[in-house]
């Protein structure tokens, strides 16, 4: 990975899945860590291991809200990022990503920090470009279910190149493509949870629409190794940049290998795909292979082990929910 320094390191949507991964790494790398969060999403028990660490602190705070602080980085990752939580109150989803994200700007303005945002491939919407390279503009629905979060990133890059423009911001975008792994939230939606929690559970694996609309999922070790090799990358690499996991698979072929390893007889059901659904989405990784010399190690079966691991030892009350 990337080489991180002692810098004085902000964290907002520390204590969500990714954002626990991140504080995790930073805190071994020796890095001074401010986790900020207002547990939407996320929750203290997915940074409890850090709570002893001296170089972590955690603070409760809402980023729709000003935040005075002295950093030197700030990774901002604050936005619920499932389909049922980010819809569960969208007006509160674009404020987190546009209140948010000029705070977080304004905080970085002021006090000459190095700013990183978790953009996220849904910029894309449903595209008619396959795979995903970064000039493209992609094709999203600006008033439907899904346009508060996939809007609210997009003006959210919007701010981050207006700033740089304006104001000499050193900023470095990520766009993440889906990325699955322990802590996870069980109840998110996500099709990855759903579909191990379901088989565990011998419940029904549901597929939305016919299961062939595709996603390419990339392991949480392998992702939060691109965020820190971007964030530590040459000032001028501003992004956007894809990071993500090229290996793309039906959510039929996902119900198959999840069944597999799991060993469970659970039933595949079908409901309804819902509305502006993306029918295909695969990164094209070549400018993060070329610039970051980053490219994803883990292959989507060994991910799913360690990810039905971590929710096996959850609903053993091995760890805490
Ligand atoms: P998550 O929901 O687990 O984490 C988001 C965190 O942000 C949670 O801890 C939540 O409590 C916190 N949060 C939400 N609103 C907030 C607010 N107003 N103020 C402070 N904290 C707030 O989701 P995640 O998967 O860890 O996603 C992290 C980031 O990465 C998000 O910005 C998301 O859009 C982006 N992303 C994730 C994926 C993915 O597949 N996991 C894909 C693309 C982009
Ligand atoms: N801000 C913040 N912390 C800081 C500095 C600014 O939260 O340390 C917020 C503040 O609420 C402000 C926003 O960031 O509204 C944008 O700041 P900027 O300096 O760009 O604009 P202005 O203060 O002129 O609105
Ligand atoms: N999906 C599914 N069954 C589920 C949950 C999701 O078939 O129980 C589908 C969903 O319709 C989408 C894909 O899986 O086509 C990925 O959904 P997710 O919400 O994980 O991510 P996103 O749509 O934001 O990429």
């Amino acid at each position: 990975m990337g080489s991180v320094t002692n810098d004085r390191i902000l964290v907002t949507g520390g204590a969500g899945f990714l954002g626990s991964h991140l504080c995790g790494r930073l805190i071994a790398s020796g890095a001074d860590v401010l986790c900020v969060d207002n547990f939407f999403t996320g929750s203290k028990r997915n940074v409890a291991p850090l709570l002893g660490a001296p170089n972590f602190e955690l603070m409760r705070h809402d980023v729709t809200f000003p935040l005075y602080v002295e950093v030197d980085r700030i990774y901002n990752l604050a936005c619920p990022a499932s389909p049922v939580h980010y819809q569960y109150d969208p007006v509160q989803t674009t404020k987190t990503s546009v209140h948010g994200a000029i705070n977080m700007l304004g905080l970085a303005k002021r006090v000459k920090a190095r700013i990183l945002q978790a953009s996220t491939s849904e910029v894309y919407g449903d595209p008619e470009i396959h795979p995903q390279k970064e000039d493209y503009w992609g094709r999203v629905n600006p008033i439907g279910i899904r346009s508060c979060y996939d809007e609210g990133k997009r003006c959210a890059e919007t701010l981050f190149f207006d700033y740089h423009r304006q104001n000499a911001l050193d900023i470095k975008v990520v766009r993440i493509f889906n990325t699955y792994g322990p802590r996870m939230h069980p109840n998110d939606g996500r099709v990855v949870s759903n579909f191990i929690v379901q088989a565990l559970r011998g419940e029904d694996i549901t597929i939305f629409g016919d299961g062939q609309q595709t996603r390419s999922f990339c392991y949480v070790d392998d992702l939060i190794d691109g965020l820190v090799r971007m964030m530590e990358s040459p000032a001028g690499v501003t992004g956007p940049i894809n990071v993500g996991n090229p290996s793309e698979f039906t959510m039929l072929e996902l119900a198959e290998q999840v069944l597999r390893l799991t060993g469970s007889s659970s039933k595949l059901v079908f409901h309804p795909l819902p509305a502006d659904d993306p029918r295909q989405r695969q990164p094209d990784i070549t400018l993060a292979q070329s610039v970051l010399d980053w490219r994803p190690r883990v292959a989507l079966e060994d991910g799913l082990k360690e990810t039905i691991a971590y929710f096996k030892d959850l609903f053993a009350g091995r760890v805490d929910a």
